[in-house]
């Protein structure tokens, strides 16, 4: 397969450049950004991405999720496109790359080809995906995964954000509803890659330009409502204790164990808690939280699940207390696609930035268009692993080795012509 010259290269000063730029719509109040989905700083910063990409010859479509799609040409005539992209939505104190580092790193793939007069059998678009955070409209990858049949249009545009606004409503507000159906283009990719900061600690604790991220972790959200009786923190003896509360702390503890026991990629906690009735001398009565367990492997999460269940009963009998179990939520994991995954690898290692196999824990728009199109992530390291925060930071370095990988796999997968 053609590929570039070790020699080639993005512009990592244009590249930040567009980033601090792009920074300026929609600051947050330390530094960072809050520029959310569907906001008239979500509309501001579309806007610009539009004219940067015009600006580079660049074709704009937009879906009925208000998707942005942006396309150069390929020389082939029956050659599907390559997608590239990530999204311009932040969090309410978010950073400046989180998202945005693969959008503008992919529009940097496109004005790098340009600049060297390089033309590609596959058509190139670079994607801004609607509403990956989730923060104001639940849940997060929304319009990724309305294009990839994982939700409904219908149910996209009811989604309501706290003051009872709803999604489709403030998409037609700002403007961006698109006339292709959101989808429609889904079983024509060729492929997709999204370059991403870590969000972790782990690159940068091993010293590595890049991350070759090969599978995405799944998630198991089940909650637990442990019953017994509340009664006065003085006057009942121990003996005759019913303490909902000491029944979950020995579950967490449990699920802590369960999670090590699947080390190293597997975790585990509760991050959500109601304790009834949450009174200083009363001793707890029932008590409603939700194990979260993750790992790449969907019959650890299995085992994971089960050991829970098992071990909270015993608990719970040992300790005469009640237990229910639901499952409120989960997804499986994502195993991204081999061939894309070797176009990263091969770039990092013909560019030679040192770089290591590393799994997502995060949910990206690439694990629901991996459902529909072969698919891969790269990840550049973040400062001290932080994220969804206005202090995210990065270095140039990082931002330019991630983006020159992009852009070696991409035009690998796309195929120079002459
Ligand atoms: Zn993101």
């Amino acid at each position: 397969m053609p590929a570039p010259g070790e020699n080639l290269r993005i512009n990592p000063d244009r590249l930040w450049d567009s980033l601090m730029e792009m920074a300026k719509i929609g600051p947050g109040v330390a530094g960072g950004n809050n520029r959310q989905t569907l906001t008239d700083a979500d509309a501001e910063g579309r806007k610009l991405f539009q004219k940067w990409c015009e600006d580079a010859g660049l074709t704009m479509a937009v879906d009925t999720m208000g998707n942005m799609f942006m396309t150069r040409p390929g020389t082939g005539p029956d050659a599907l496109p390559v997608y590239l992209g990530s999204h311009l939505d932040t969090q309410p104190t978010g950073g400046k790359y989180d998202g945005v580092l693969g959008v503008l790193g992919g529009l940097e793939v496109i004005r790098t080809l340009n600049d060297l007069g390089i033309k590609t059998k596959h058509p190139i678009v670079v994607t801004n995906w609607t509403n990956e955070e989730g923060t104001r409209f639940a849940p997060a990858m929304l319009a990724s995964g309305v294009f990839a049949g994982v939700h409904t249009l219908e149910e996209a545009y009811g989604k309501q954000d706290a003051e009872g606004l709803t999604f489709g409503d403030e998409l037609r507000r700002i403007g961006w509803v698109g006339d292709e159906e959101v989808g429609a283009r889904k079983d024509k990719m060729h492929a997709m890659f999204e370059l991403h900061i870590e969000q972790g600690p782990i690159l940068e604790a091993e010293g590595k330009d890049i991350g070759v991220v090969t599978h995405g972790q799944g998630l198991s959200w089940t909650q637990v409502t442990v019953t017994g009786k509340d009664s006065h923190t003085g006057s009942t003896p121990m003996p005759m204790r019913k303490n909902a509360g000491l029944g979950m702390a020995r579950i967490l503890n449990l699920v802590d164990e369960i999670a090590w026991s699947h080390k190293p990629h597997a975790v585990g906690a509760a991050g959500h808690i109601d304790v009834y009735p949450n009174s200083r001398n009363v001793i707890p009565g029932k008590v409603v939280f939700t194990v979260d367990f993750r790992s790449p492997d969907i019959a650890v999460i299995k085992d994971m699940e089960d050991r829970l269940k098992v071990g909270a009963k015993e608990i719970c009998d040992e300790t005469g207390l009640e237990v229910k179990f639901e499952k409120v939520g989960g997804f499986d994991p994502v195993t991204f696609d081999e061939t894309c995954v070797a176009a990263v690898r091969n770039a990092a290692e013909r560019l030679g930035y040192s770089h290591q196999n590393i799994i997502s824990g995060a949910g990206h728009d690439a694990c629901w268009i991996n459902k529909v199109a072969p698919t891969a992530m790269i990840m550049c390291p973040c400062v001290n692993g932080l994220s969804h925060n206005e202090a995210e930071e990065i270095s140039k370095d990082w931002a330019k080795a991630g983006c020159d990988v992009l852009f070696h796999a991409v035009v690998e997968t796309a195929e120079i012509v002459e």
